[in-house]
């Protein structure tokens, strides 16, 4: 067992617990983790949790009111932990706090990380970082909270179960945590499946404007600011369209390009089994999986799409 998180925790008084902007179910449930093991298990320490405001859906998750979203809160630690973040620029309006901590450690599993942080322990074949975060806490002191937090992540970073990096010790280690007697049916349907109705909507505005190209292997589409106006959808709410629109049949890559504010595009970028789409996230600033990776691009959507596609179309024919 790798015991370096555990001594840097023993030896701080104060620990800030760090996460990426746009927080997503691995990232949030890494975090409320590691508060709520450090809580029971070190009452004497002060820890918090900085975070922008995640998706009400993970309110179940013990530790939800406590998360500080305002940056300046000021809250000044002497070990700063960052989880789930794969470049320091993904820590947003946070990173200047997570900078002035004495020591400061990143647990994630970005193939892309450049082990930003003092001392880092990344390992890109976990599913997700709560996979990775449970192998580092000893098994005794994983509550039902604990175990909830640890199943949200890896539910939500995996698919429920399907992406590649979904593995035997992926599945042990959810059995592990099912044993702890956490409504997993419920968290999947929460974390994972259920929609608002301005999602629904937003999903299906998208799957209507989407374009099939390179054969059909390449699905997009272009989501702009007008559509999140008219349907009332924010950058959250269009979470999880790019992996329907890879359920396309006979579809190897999905893009979603989502405007952010005018002419800045989030893209969101999906894969089946041949495109590495973080190599192609990372030529545009971005990063993340050899199967889900994201950047944002400031360029009219129609020249990003055609770049992304012709980057595709480069790897398909190799
Ligand atoms: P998303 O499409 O936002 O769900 O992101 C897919 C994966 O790529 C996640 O693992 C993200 O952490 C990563 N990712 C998304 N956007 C970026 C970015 N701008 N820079 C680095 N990694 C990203
Ligand atoms: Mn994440
Ligand atoms: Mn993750």
């Amino acid at each position: 067992m790798n015991t370096l998180l555990l001594e840097r925790i023993a030896a701080a008084r104060s620990i800030a617990l760090f996460g990426h902007v746009r927080p997503d179910g691995d990232c949030v449930g890494s975090t409320l983790a590691l508060y709520n093991y450090i809580r029971s298990t070190a009452p004497e320490k002060r820890v918090s949790i900085c975070l922008e405001q995640p998706m009400a859906k993970f309110a179940y998750l013990e530790g939800f009111q406590d998360i500080v979203t305002d940056p300046a809160q000021g809250i000044h630690a002497e070990l700063a932990i960052a989880l789930d973040v794969s470049d320091h620029g993904r820590l947003g309006d946070f990173a200047a706090l997570f900078d002035a901590a004495k020591r400061s450690l990143n647990i994630d599993h970005h193939v892309t990380n450049p082990h930003f942080a003092m001392e880092t322990i990344c390992e890109p074949e976990r599913s997700s970082t709560c996979e990775l975060l449970y192998t580092l806490l000893p098994e005794q002191e994983i509550s039902r909270e604990i175990a909830a937090c640890l199943y949200t992540g890896i539910i939500t970073d995996t698919g429920v179960f399907k992406y590649s990096q979904t593995s035997a010790e992926t599945m042990r280690i959810a059995g592990v945590l099912m044993e702890t007697g956490i409504p997993f049916g419920d968290m999947i349907d929460v974390a994972y499946y259920r929609k608002t109705f301005v999602q629904n909507r937003i999903l299906g505005r998208a799957l209507t404007k989407a374009v099939s190209v390179l054969d059909g292997r390449l699905i997009y589409a272009v989501i702009t600011l007008e559509d999140k106006a008219e349907y009332g959808a924010s950058s959250m709410d269009l979470d999880g369209i790019a992996e329907q629109l890879r359920l396309t049949e006979g579809v190897e890559c999905s893009v979603l390009c989502g405007e952010t504010e005018p002419g800045e595009f989030k893209l969101s970028m999906r894969s089946y089994e041949k495109v590495n789409v973080s190599e192609i996230a990372a030529c545009f600033g971005g990063g993340g999986h050899i199967r889900a990776a994201g950047c944002t691009v400031r360029m009219p959507a129609e020249e990003i799409m055609r770049a992304v596609t012709e980057k595709i179309r480069g790897q398909l024919l190799c």
